[in-house]
Formats: C-alpha cells, structure tokens, sequence
C-alpha cells in the first residue's frame, strides 16, 4: 500500500510521481522498467540574456526536459510563466509521455519553459526572449528529436519565431520543428482548437456513459486561454449553458448562460473579466465550487485539492489543464461520484492534432479541418473507451486507469528495445 502522506499535493512533480506509482503498482512491471520510465531521460538547463527595451539586462533561466523518447521523439509546449521551474518542467514533460501513448501516438514526452512574467514584457521583449532561449536549446530539439509547440503564455506568433530562429541556423526553412504554427507557415487546420475540441469529445463520451444529456445542460470553464475560450465557445454553440468563467484576474457567474464571446470581448476592450456586466463577479475558489454539469479546469496545476474537492460540486471534471487535480483529491472526488476525465487523456487533442501537423509538414500535404477532426475524434473515442474499459474491470479511477494504460505501452517499448550497450 503506498503512503500518500509522503507526497506533497502541492508540488506538481510529487503529483506525477504519485499518479505513476499508484498504477505502476497495479502492473506486473520489472522493476527496473518502472524505474527507468518514471524519470526524465534528459535535462537542460540554460540562462541567458535578455535586453529590455530600456536597455537594462535581465538574466534568465529556462528548461527543456525530454522525459522519454522510447515510442518516437520529445513533444511538448513551452511555458512562459513565473512559476516555471525545473521540478515543475519535470512534471509536465512526464505528463506529456503518458499523454502521447493513451492515445496512441508515436511520440515520447517533454517540455519546456522559461522563467519569466510575460505580462510584463512588450511583444519586442518576448520576440528576443523566444529567439534566445530557442538558441540555446537548439542543440536538443529538432523535427525527428524534440517538437515544442504552445502551452502557457506562448501562442501561434511564438512558435513562427521558433521556426525562424531554427531554420536561420541550419540555413534552410525547417517548418516541423515546431507545432501550433499559424497556417501560412505550415500550421494545421483545426490546431488553435483542438485541445479544446478533443475536451469536448471526451466530454460527450462521459456524458453519454454516465447517461446525461449535455444540451441544455451547464457548465464551468477557469481560464479563458486558448484552451478554456475554446472549449466555452464550443460548448457554447452545442447548447451547453456557460455559466461559469475566469481568468486570472476571477471570475463571472450567470446561472442563466453567458455567451463566451461576448466575456471575451469584454475582456479584449477593457483589460478585465470579472466586471462583465452581463453577470455577477465571483472569485476563482468559489467559481470551481459552482453547481453545474461540466467543470473544465483549463488555467494552472493544482487548482483542485483537499481544501476543496468536498465542496465540488460538477458531475463531471474534464481537466483541459495538466495537472488541476491532486491525487488526493481523486480519492474524494471518486468517493462523491464525479466522474474525472484526467488531463492526459482530456487533454490530449492538442498534442493529437500536432502529431498531425507534423505529419502533414513531413509529407509536404494539407488535410481538409473536416478530415482533422475526424481523425480526432476517431483517436479521442477510442482513447476514451480503451481507458473506461480499464477503469471497469480494475474498479479504478479514470486516472489510474489512463496511467495504467498508457505505462503498459512505455514499459513494452522498453522491454523490447531493450539497454545499451
Ligand atoms: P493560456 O496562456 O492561453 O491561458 C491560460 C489562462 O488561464 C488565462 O486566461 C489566464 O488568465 C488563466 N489563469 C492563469 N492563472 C490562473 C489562475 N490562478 N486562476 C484562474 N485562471 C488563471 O494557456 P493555455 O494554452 O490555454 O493552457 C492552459 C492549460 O492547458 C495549461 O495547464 C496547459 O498546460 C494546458 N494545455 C494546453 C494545451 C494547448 O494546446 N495550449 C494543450 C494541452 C494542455
């Protein structure tokens, strides 16, 4: 029996560890396969200048952790964010491992990110900022290695600057470096939207197992992002009634519905969420704790933990965010009966349509939005079915049965690639 009590809910990399014991213990695994898979194959980290438009010089610290590359090169987003730190890099970079391979992907895990406050910086400062910590990654990534695309505070327009930092040096335009590119420089169709599309297949699929109807039904997103504004917009047109959102700044709640777009005009206009006239403002604790169908954690880690997970009260948690959720909490969220889809497979669109991306940039082609979101849905339901399946017969949660999963794969790639030398 594990000791929960040794781990610390708090701490994103205590997170990982736990969630991969607790279903690594459920698997028959040798155990220096389980000990080789839950570490980080590879770690870099690199400080650099960064010259702000006043001309003073700030000194700055990035990562990029490539946790493992047994079923095919790194894939993961880079995070500009002030809580970025290696242990926090560590976290998100296994998450991404046990992500690719629930659904199946031939990518292995990893991640990047800078220390910084973005919300401090001028679009001038985050071009050098991008151009400089890419540089000095540049020897660890590349198309058939390592693929960052976007996460937290990096979008579209950061990863053109990518691509160009990288095909300056190798002196020929190399467009699969990265993915979430905008579409004029090899971008797929449906890529903006797709951690949040996928959301919302995994969602139908909960919905359906649980035997609820979503139309009509209502729901609350925190973070109002690319995953977040998406997955309100997307619900939004299905008929689902948002009636809670967030962002940093909290939130606003309207039990009749809100139109997502309209709270982010809002916001875009005046700078400022939470005095949107078309509904009452509300901080973002209480905004989890909101009586509603679907909660879409889509902001930070950690967001729902044993200080609160008693007072939740969604039927179902579909985590668009890495990490929202502590393990303890699962334990009484399981107890109370909401039905969690964990971020490794909720999540998982967006690292699904990259693939695509990469695929159609390496093949020199372009897939119809239509074809994309068939393929990803198709992989999303399947997913999801392969890991309900697993949670049945165990009687385990989704999470667990997700890792399970998703470990059984990487332990098999191990086992027959065997060691070097
Ligand atoms: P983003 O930078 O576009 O948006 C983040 C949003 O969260 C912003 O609205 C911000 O104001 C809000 N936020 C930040 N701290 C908050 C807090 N304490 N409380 C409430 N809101 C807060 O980032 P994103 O790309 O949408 O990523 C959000 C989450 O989804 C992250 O956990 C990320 O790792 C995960 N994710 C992103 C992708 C992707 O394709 N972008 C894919 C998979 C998972």
């Amino acid at each position: 029996m594990l000791d929960k009590g040794r781990y610390d809910e708090s701490k994103p990399l205590d997170m990982h560890n736990l969630q991969f014991d607790l279903a690594a213990a459920k698997l028959d695994l040798e155990p220096w396969i389980a000990d080789k898979i839950k570490h980080p194959r590879r770690e870099l980290t690199v400080t650099f200048p960064l010259r702000r438009d006043d001309g003073s010089i700030q000194r700055l610290t990035g990562y990029r952790v490539q946790h493992n590359t047994l079923r095919g090169p790194g894939k993961g987003g880079i995070r500009f964010h002030p809580q970025v730190d290696l242990d926090e890099v560590r976290a998100l970079a296994g998450w991404m491992t046990w992500k690719c391979a629930v659904v199946d992907i031939p990518f292995g895990g990893a991640k990047g990110g800078v220390t910084c406050d973005p919300g401090e910086m001028t679009l001038a400062e985050k071009e050098r900022l991008t151009r400089r910590y890419i540089w000095e990654i540049s020897p660890i990534i590349g198309p058939e290695q390592d693929i960052p695309a976007p996460d937290v505070n990096t979008d579209p327009q950061v990863m053109a600057w990518i691509v160009d930092t990288y095909s300056v040096f190798k002196g020929h335009t190399c467009n699969s470096v990265v993915t979430g590119k905008p579409l004029s420089i090899g971008g797929s169709l449906g890529r903006l939207k797709a951690t949040s599309t996928g959301c919302v297949y995994v969602l139908q699929e909960a919905a359906k197992h649980l035997g609820l109807s979503l139309e009509g039904g209502s729901a609350v997103v925190q973070g109002l992002g690319n995953v977040g504004y998406h997955a309100a917009e997307l619900l939004h047109d299905a008929g689902v009634r948002i009636v809670g959102l967030s962002n940093v700044q909290g939130g606003v709640y309207n039990p009749k519905g809100m139109d997502p777009r309209a709270v982010k005009e809002h916001f875009d206009k005046t700078g400022y969420l939470p005095d949107y006239p078309e509904a009452d403002e509300i901080g973002n604790a209480e905004l989890l704790e909101l009586p509603c169908d679907a909660l879409i954690p889509a902001a930070l880690e950690g967001q729902i933990n044993l200080a609160n997970a008693k007072r939740i009260q969604a039927r179902i948690i579909v985590e668009g965010a890495n990490g929202p959720t502590s393990p303890l909490a699962d334990d009484l969220l399981k107890e109370r009966g909401v039905f969690v889809v964990p971020d490794i497979l909720a999540n998982a669109g967006g690292v699904t349509v990259s693939y695509f991306e990469w695929v159609q940039n390496l093949q020199k082609l372009f897939w119809t939005e239509d074809d994309v979101n068939h393929r990803l849905r198709d992989i999303m339901v399947r997913a999801f079915g392969e890991v309900l399946a697993i949670a049945q017969r165990e009687d385990e949660t989704m999470r667990t049965a997700a890792y399970m999963l998703a470990i059984g794969r990487v332990a098999e790639a191990k086992r027959v690639r065997g060691i070097f030398p």
